[in-house]
């Protein structure tokens, strides 16, 4: 079979056209049915021959995933399982929030290979990355189903988007473009559990993308046991990293902390937190941990959970709790484990 169109980046997609010896602007025009109208089929593409739609068809199909399985959170979150054109299976959310925003958690790979103890996605391991539009249509795909503007994406779905680097980045270049999905860079996060040549590509991206790293500890032993994934990646290389990407950005970056009880919540924790924070222009995410089954970890009580917040603040790090959605479907951070098909 030939590759899918949603495979392709933005310049392979201008590339595509090249080949076909058409016109740039088909480019253009292709990739707003595909992105910015969420169009089912060549059919739909009402400002294309009917030669040239054929054509497409044959040389590379236009196959839109699948919503094989979907839930609603009581918070109003839903979340959508995707089959993909090779049956792949991939989680998306939506995050609707009573300020009128809309935000999608989409996903950068099929599983993840990254193995942290205490999430749900590695769990049924890795299947493979997603490619630059199967990332995008995650955006209007969700439009489409709740009927709303897409204000917001944060890539805190399944899957590290620094293992899949340079397809994750043409993915927001879609999502950041302007006549295609129009969402601002600032608006655009992306989550990585500490990649660090990944992070420092990142911080060679021209746009204002924000980063958030998820550390959940500041005390090696005990981050090296919660995320196996990143052990050659150690806190103080993550450390001077984040640091140089500061210079270099001036963007602040969030670190996200599930507080767990017993394991990373000792004052010892807070301590390592608040000097690994300390003279950085960053901002702390605590999480309440989602409880997923046969699973050792358990939050923390909220007034555990407030003290935290508290004492990060007086020590002069800036911190708030996250306000997890949607934890009653498993569509919450860490539960992204594909369970339409643990349920088969
Ligand atoms: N791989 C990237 C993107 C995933 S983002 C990353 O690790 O950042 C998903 C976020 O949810 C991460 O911060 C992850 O550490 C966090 N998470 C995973 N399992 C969780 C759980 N059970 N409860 C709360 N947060 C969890």
């Amino acid at each position: 079979m030939k590759p899918i169109i949603e495979t392709y980046s933005l310049e392979q997609l201008a590339d595509i056209v090249k080949e076909l010896g058409l016109p740039q602007f088909r480019t253009r025009q292709i990739a707003a049915w595909l992105y910015a109208k969420n169009a089912a089929s060549y059919d739909d593409m009402s400002d294309l021959s009917k030669l040239l739609r054929g054509t497409l068809a044959e040389e590379c199909p236009l196959v839109r995933p699948r919503i094989v399985d979907q839930q609603a959170s009581n918070d109003g979150t839903r979340k959508f399982v995707l089959e993909l054109h090779d049956g792949v299976l991939v989680e998306t959310v939506g995050i609707p929030s009573e300020d009128g925003r809309l935000t999608v958690c989409c996903s950068s790979q099929s599983g993840c290979a990254m193995n942290c103890a205490f999430c749900a996605t590695g769990r049924s391991g890795f299947r493979r990355n997603l490619l630059p539009g199967e990332i995008a249509e995650q955006v209007p795909i969700v439009s489409d189903q709740l009927d709303q503007r897409v204000s917001n994406v944060v890539m805190m779905g399944q899957g590290e988007p620094f293992a899949n680097y340079s397809n994750a980045i043409n993915a927001l270049h879609i999502m950041n473009h302007p006549k295609l999905l129009g969402i601002g860079a600032r608006r655009i996060t992306v989550s990585t559990c500490g990649v660090i040549p990944g992070i420092k590509r990142f911080s060679q991206e021209p746009e204002q993308f924000t980063l958030a790293i998820s550390l959940h500890s500041a005390v090696q032993e005990t981050r090296d046991h919660l995320m196996p994934g990143v052990t050659n990646y150690p806190l103080l290389e993550l450390r001077k990293t984040v640091q140089d990407y500061l210079d270099k950005t001036d963007r602040r970056v969030t670190f996200e902390y599930a507080l767990m009880r017993g394991i990373n919540d000792s004052p010892r924790e807070l301590e390592a937190l608040i000097d690994f924070c300390s003279g950085m222009l960053c901002h702390v995410n605590l999480i309440p941990l989602n409880e997923i089954s046969d699973s050792s970890f358990h939050p923390v009580t909220h007034k555990r959970m407030q003290e935290w917040c508290d004492q990060l603040n007086a020590a002069g790090v800036n911190a708030t709790i996250r306000n997890s959605r949607g934890s009653d479907i498993a569509g919450a951070c860490g539960q992204l484990a594909n369970s339409y098909a643990n349920h088969r």
